[in-house]
């Protein structure tokens, strides 16, 4: 159960959609995927094809913004449910309601950033993304994602995994026993450092055990300081220049995408 929580898991997102139909413009939309593409085509093909029946016959709507990076779908379906009802969460009680000239979308981002400023949230690895450059906003002086969430641009596009060495753990650095599945790895190009997620989480949670997911860490290696969120996003293939790659059920766990 701990490893479900602190190691790294498939592509779970939230996201905004916005609605483009003049008769409905404005309107916003805050949903849940484990792929974005096909999610968005089932809203625009309408109820019949999967949408929601709050965005069915309304479209066509754009996907705009998405958070990803969430441990397990549980937290990102609880963070789509506090997005969805700020003042129903308590973690969310300063958040003043929405006036009627605050436009819907302005109040979502608005809400956002709080949350990804309150806990739990503001401890995971997320990556705040903007799929739609047009739409971009900047986020209000004083209510910047913190300084471990990246804010990036563009799509999401599938990586190709093949690295094959990357597959096996020969020993783990902090227990020195071996594992199953493909290992964290330092992303410094001279480490060879290579972990269990729990055992690295629990190493970087030595100063904070009343935590369950790390912020940041010293390599037990090469003692660079790292992002517990770089060392995740590294895993998933998207570290630098490279995007991430959803995994949609139909392509199994991410565990079998990583081992061909
Ligand atoms: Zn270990
Ligand atoms: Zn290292």
């Amino acid at each position: 159960k701990w490893v479900e929580r602190t190691g790294p898991g498939g592509f779970y997102g939230v996201y905004l959609l916005f609605c483009t139909n003049p008769r409905f413009r404005g309107r916003v939309y805050v949903g849940f995927t484990v792929d974005p593409v096909r999610r968005l085509g089932q809203h625009n093909a309408g109820k019949r094809r999967g949408g929601a029946w709050r965005t069915s016959g309304r479209g066509p709507w754009e996907m705009v913004l998405i958070i990803h990076g969430f441990p397990s779908d549980i937290a990102a379906l609880r963070f789509e449910w506090a997005w969805q009802h700020p003042h129903a969460s308590r973690r969310l009680s300063h958040v003043t309601r929405r006036a009627s000239r605050e436009p819907q979308f302005r109040f979502h981002l608005r809400v956002l950033s709080h949350m990804l400023r309150v806990p739990p949230w503001s401890r995971l690895p997320l990556t705040v993304r903007w799929l739609r450059q047009e739409y971009r906003q900047d986020f209000l002086p004083g209510l910047e994602p913190p300084l471990h969430m990246p804010v990036a641009f563009g799509g999401i596009r599938k990586v190709k995994r093949g690295q094959k060495e990357n597959s096996h753990l020969s020993q783990c650095f902090e227990c020195r026993e071996q594992h199953d599945g493909p290992p964290l790895r330092c992303f410094h190009p001279t480490c060879p450092t290579a972990t269990h997620a729990p055992c690295l989480a629990q190493s970087f949670l030595q100063g904070e055990p009343e935590h369950l997911i790390p912020v940041e860490g010293h390599c037990p290696g090469c003692q660079n300081l790292v992002l517990w969120g770089d060392v995740i996003r590294h895993y998933h293939g998207c570290y630098g220049d490279l995007e991430e790659g959803p995994v949609s059920s139909s392509q199994g766990h991410w565990a079998d995408d990583l081992q061909q």
